[in-house]
């Protein structure tokens, strides 16, 4: 019998970043939470060691290919094993969870969040993509599900912070914190020669690749003005992104009255996790304090539009809306994995989004349908692009 006195989480994308330190606040909290749903795209060996450790009823894992490997290395468990893009959606229909963590990364992480939010559960939200390609339908999905989608980016986790307690309060204006990435304070001639292992050093934040690199073009936090705009029902004027190194605020809200909230702590991911997953309640923790007595000059700059011209591009998209802040969001996948695998420069990365942007047909009203199509075109007119 489930202990129905514990949440029942299912993490999809268990073996990454977030899905990772969404174990350990579990494994913190094992009165609260328990881990019902696992589910990995192709780390196999990790996907196991997790089932063994958190025993969850279910496993998914993507690549159908290694079904027959975890099979096996859980047999004699109770644990079900279920493989295939398919298994991600059926799962996610399922009723033995309470919650979804969606920390899948990029536009993958779309269809299995959609079928929670059908099904009635509500969600943690990691995965931003899923809100920059079709926010509009995913919120309105939410509405119509009575589905409280409850953020982890820890921007939005901030703003969401500072929202309780505001319901009836208008808000003026949203200030999204950045760090800056690896390269703040560089310029083109010195980007055009950075690599991935570069790249992947982010001064404050140990994060995977993909969230990593957007990190340090800065299209990260146009990614997530977008989300932020469908998360909190935003104009895009209301938005604005200040550098803050220091990442100890982690995003403000002015209100109409001028006055200015903000949400601080030490950098860590499982502080936003951990609200996420435990909402509305506040849960103790031992994690590290940020100390005020301590050198602590915080301090706060313009980003610099012309050398990360990727935040260009995604404000562009934030304003302009229909499915160009999908297509830039595919196109920017697309660019990131090949300069994972070196096969692209920096700030050609740039170029390959600019282009897909300008050739995808504009849709001002997608359906989803057309966010899908819109999302393939958007690869393929790339993937063309890397083959030259
Ligand atoms: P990651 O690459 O470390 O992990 C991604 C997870 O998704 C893995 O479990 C992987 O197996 C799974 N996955 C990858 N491709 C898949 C596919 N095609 N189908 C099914 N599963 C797939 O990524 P991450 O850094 O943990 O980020 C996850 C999401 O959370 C991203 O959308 C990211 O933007 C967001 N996020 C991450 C952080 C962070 O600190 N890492 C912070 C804020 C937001
Ligand atoms: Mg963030």
């Amino acid at each position: 019998m489930p202990d129905i006195t514990k949440k029942r989480i299912a993490i999809f994308g268990s073996t990454g970043s977030i899905g990772k330190q969404a174990l350990e606040v579990i494994a913190a909290n094992e009165n609260l939470f328990e881990a019902e749903i696992l589910t990995a795209h192709s780390n196999a060996s990790l996907l196991v060691e997790q089932a063994r450790q958190f025993n969850p009823n279910i496993v998914v894992i993507g690549d159908e290919s290694q079904y027959a490997k975890v099979k096996a290395d859980l047999s004699g468990t109770d644990v079900k094993v279920f493989a295939g893009e398919d298994a991600l959606e059926e799962v996610a229909a399922m009723d033995n969870y309470d919650m979804m963590l969606a920390a899948i990364v990029g536009f993958a992480g779309l269809k299995p969040t959609l079928k929670a939010i059908e099904n009635g559960k509500p969600i943690a939200l990691a995965n931003k993509e899923t809100l920059v390609v079709a926010g509009d339908i995913v919120m309105q999905k939410a509405v119509q599900y009575r589905v409280p989608i409850i953020p982890v980016d820890s921007e939005h986790s901030a703003i969401f912070q500072c929202l309780v307690g505001e319901t009836r309060n208008k808000i003026e204006k949203v200030i999204l914190t950045a760090s800056g990435g690896p390269f703040l304070g560089k310029k083109p001639n010195y980007l055009v020669n950075v690599k991935r292992d570069h790249a992947l050093q982010h001064p404050n934040w140990s994060m995977g690749a993909k969230i990593s690199v957007d990190s340090a073009t800065l299209m990260n936090k146009g990614l997530e003005m977008i989300e932020a705009r469908w998360l909190f029902n935003l104009k895009p004027d209301q938005l604005q992104v200040v550098i803050h190194p220091q990442s100890i605020i982690h995003s403000l809200v002015q209100f109409e009255d001028g006055s200015l909230k903000a949400q601080m702590g030490l950098p860590d991911m499982k502080l936003p996790i951990q609200y996420a997953l435990g909402f509305p309640q506040r849960l103790p923790n031992n994690f590290p304090r940020y100390d005020f007595r301590k050198p602590n000059a915080l301090t706060f700059e313009e980003p610099d539009l012309k050398t990360f011209r990727n935040l260009g591009l995604a404000i562009a998209a934030l304003f302009k809306g229909g499915n160009l802040p999908c297509v830039m969001n595919a196109a920017n996948e697309m660019g990131v994995y090949a300069f994972l695998r070196n096969r692209l420069g920096f700030l050609d990365m740039t170029d390959l989004i600019e282009r897909t942007m300008e050739k995808v047909p504009f849709i001002e009203k997608p359906t989803l349908e057309d966010y899908f199509n819109s999302d393939a075109e958007a690869r393929e007119f790339a993937a063309s692009l890397l083959s030259l």
